[in-house]
């Protein structure tokens, strides 16, 4: 069964946008992890493990945490922005936040170091290797800076030996963590790379696979698969389509007296006028060298008939030869209803006879069989 309400807070928290739902949702497990840390604070300052005052000024600085961050994505503010996810200032906004709860909080100082290792890891889903690495030595050096004046000021509640440990630790553990997520990053990137590569190599490969490098048009296998597609579907809503052989006039001459380039030219020029001529439904494929097949779902002859007789008034104009009007070609055509559960080879072979007889009409006309 599908519950309607979670999705609808779904999308109410997290919106629509599936790269603005990732990042919300990086926020929101941020926001969580701030909020227990605000409760915990809350609590240690009233067992007396830290100084209320501090305690409580460091739960107001936790706010942007619980709050800011989030708003500022969700209400698409940040998109504008080079980070719309707001990594960076996140992460240094943790680090600032722990660095300050490592202050306040001198017995369980420690430990926030493991958090600060957690936060760095974050930098694996946007930051660039450069930046993650970045970010693992600024936080190094804040805790430093932290632990060297706090051993010096207060040496009495932060022991010198214990913060040369921790420095320690943070010295080698930080960077090292940073350097993983930079891979770890570097690794996604790639990835995304390599997709994006696919499916462009993907697209092509459907491209070359179904359509005439020449002229654009639906080769002859893929006519071949919409056609029985066709046949198909036709026999389901009893509307014949019509099929049209349609071969350029006395095309070798074109060969002959202006090069084969030309000819390519004409081609493409024909096949980019039949296009525009025809209906969009309809399905023009390049057959055979001068010869083209189209495929009338769902049309009378009759109807058919007003296609191409707009195609031949379009070919019978200069403008549509632009400054090759030498060039200008005329079609014959044999136009064939295609019978229902008859087989493409029959309904060809008619559309044939028929282009046989428009030929022996003295071409540029259209013979219906
Ligand atoms: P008809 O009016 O009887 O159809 O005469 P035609 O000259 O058009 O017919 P024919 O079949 O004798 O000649 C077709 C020519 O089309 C022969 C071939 O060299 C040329 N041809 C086939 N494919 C291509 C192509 O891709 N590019 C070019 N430039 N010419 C082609
Ligand atoms: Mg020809
Ligand atoms: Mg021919």
């Amino acid at each position: 069964m599908h519950i309607a309400l979670p999705s609808h807070a779904g999308h109410w928290l997290f919106g629509t946008d599936r790269r603005q739902r990732a990042w919300l949702r990086r926020t929101l497990v941020a926001a969580g992890i701030y909020l227990l840390a605000a409760v915990v604070q809350w609590w240690s300052a009233e067992v007396g493990l830290a100084q209320p005052a501090l305690a409580h000024a460091l739960i107001l600085c936790l706010a942007p945490g619980l709050f800011g961050f989030y708003l500022v994505i969700r209400s698409g503010l940040s998109q504008r922005l080079a980070d719309p996810a707001l990594t960076l200032p996140q992460m240094v906004f943790a680090i600032g936040v722990m660095a300050a709860a490592y202050v306040i909080n001198p017995p369980v100082r420690g430990m926030l170091l493991m958090l600060v290792a957690l936060v760095l890891m974050f930098a694996a889903f946007t930051l660039s290797p450069k930046a993650s690495r970045m970010l693992g030595w600024l936080a190094v050096m804040v805790f430093g800076i932290v632990m060297l004046t706090t051993g010096w000021l207060a040496p009495q509640v932060f022991d010198p030996s214990v913060e040369r440990i921790h420095f320690v630790f943070a010295a080698v553990v930080l960077p090292v963590v940073s350097l993983l997520a930079g891979d770890l990053s570097a690794m996604r990137s790639r990835l995304k790379l390599q997709k994006a590569e696919l499916q462009a190599a993907l697209a092509r490969i459907h491209k070359l696979a179904t359509r005439d490098d020449l002229t654009g048009l639906v080769n002859r296998r893929h006519m071949e698969e919409l056609a029985a597609l066709e046949q198909r579907r036709a026999q389901r809503s009893g509307q014949q389509p019509c099929l049209c052989l349609v071969d350029i006039d006395h095309f070798k001459r074109i060969n002959d007296l202006h090069g084969h380039a030309a000819g390519d030219e004409v081609l493409r020029l024909f096949a980019r006028h039949a296009v525009a001529s025809l209906r969009e439904t309809d399905v023009l494929a390049r057959w055979g060298g001068e010869e083209f097949l189209v495929l009338l779902p769902d049309t009378p002859p009759d109807e058919a008939r007003v296609g191409f007789d707009r195609l031949r008034r379009l070919l019978a104009r200069d403008e549509a030869w632009g400054d090759q009007v030498a060039l200008r070609v005329s079609f014959s055509a044999g136009l064939t209803q295609w019978q229902a559960g008859e087989a493409l080879r029959d309904a060809l072979a008619r559309a044939d006879h028929a282009l046989y007889a428009a030929k022996s009409a003295g071409r540029d006309c259209l013979v219906e069989r």
